[in-house]
């Protein structure tokens, strides 16, 4: 499609910074990664952990009560802030300040948690990555976008971008829809799928890695825990969902000659993160 550009590794580089030798963990940035319910905790596990290895110096997880031994355990370079509730997220209240969040991943979508993301979205308008269950919830109160930060980086998969946009007949009407979608919101839209394209208002991105082996449960949530991970370090909205969705992609190609497709899974996807970075 015309003005189309190819994420390849030079333009990947250009946006690519790198940590200054006398940075510390207060300014490279504190993600908040809000998510999980009962049985879906692995989420918010999985995407904190590609946050921190993306280079956020802090990552906070706001998640409710039933998980707070299960990230802790997992994850101990993370912080735990829990919900009044232990099986899902009914008010998101924190008291620290965090430069970039994410939300969504494994989420579920009660009523009480559709309410928190309600006030949520109102009170907050710092750089945010809205996911998975978030955008199911924002697909079915469709007013609440106006209410979207400007610059917010969606990253729907194809379903999760119908139920957003509504469905389409070909591609470039895909596209079309997704590009007007940004204007009207002023957000991101990373379209997940092979090849995942990242559009914002008239600019369409097309990324060149990734594989069938990001084909398993997770793999999605790391992604957004690595676009918070660089919200969170000052990379504007557009290169952070470029650059990490490139960098997403180059793990399963970093991965594929060792392991293969069938056994990739998406704690693979994070060990690979380094090599990918490097
Ligand atoms: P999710 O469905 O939310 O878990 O996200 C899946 C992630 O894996 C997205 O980043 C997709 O672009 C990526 N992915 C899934 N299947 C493929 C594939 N066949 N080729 C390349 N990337 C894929
Ligand atoms: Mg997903």
């Amino acid at each position: 499609m015309e003005n189309t550009v190819l994420i390849d590794r030079n333009e990947a580089l250009k946006r690519f910074r790198p940590i200054s030798g006398n940075s510390h963990k207060g300014v490279q940035g504190h993600a908040l990664i809000v998510g999980g319910s009962y049985g879906k905790m692995g989420s918010v596990c999985l995407s904190s952990k590609a946050c921190l290895k993306s280079g956020a110096g802090l990552v906070t997880a706001y998640i409710p009560k039933c998980g707070y031994e299960i990230v802790q355990t997992a994850l101990p370079e993370a912080m735990v802030i829990t919900d009044d509730y232990t099986d899902h997220i009914t008010a998101i209240g924190y008291k620290i300040k965090v430069d970039a969040v994410a939300i969504g991943m494994g989420l579920g979508h009660h009523s009480d948690t559709q309410h928190a993301l309600y006030h949520f979205l109102k009170m907050t308008a710092i750089p945010m990555v809205i996911d998975a269950d978030a955008l199911n919830i924002l697909s079915e109160n469709k007013s609440w976008f106006e209410m979207l930060p400007n610059q917010a980086v969606l990253t729907p998969h194809k379903k999760e971008l119908e139920r957003l946009i509504g469905s389409w007949n070909s591609h470039d009407e895909m596209i079309e829809k997704v590009k007007a979608f940004s204007g009207d919101f002023d957000v991101v839209v990373v379209v997940k799928g092979a090849p995942t394209y990242s559009v914002y208002l008239d600019s369409v991105f097309e990324n060149t890695t990734g594989n069938q082996a990001l084909a398993t449960a997770g793999s999605g949530d790391v992604l957004s825990g690595i676009i918070a991970g660089l919200l969170s370090q000052g990379y504007a909205a557009l290169d952070a969902g470029v650059l990490g969705v490139y960098l997403h992609g180059l793990t399963a190609n970093i991965a594929v000659p060792e392991i293969g497709h069938h056994s990739f899974i998406a704690s693979d996807c994070i060990n690979n993160l380094g090599k990918a970075f490097l």
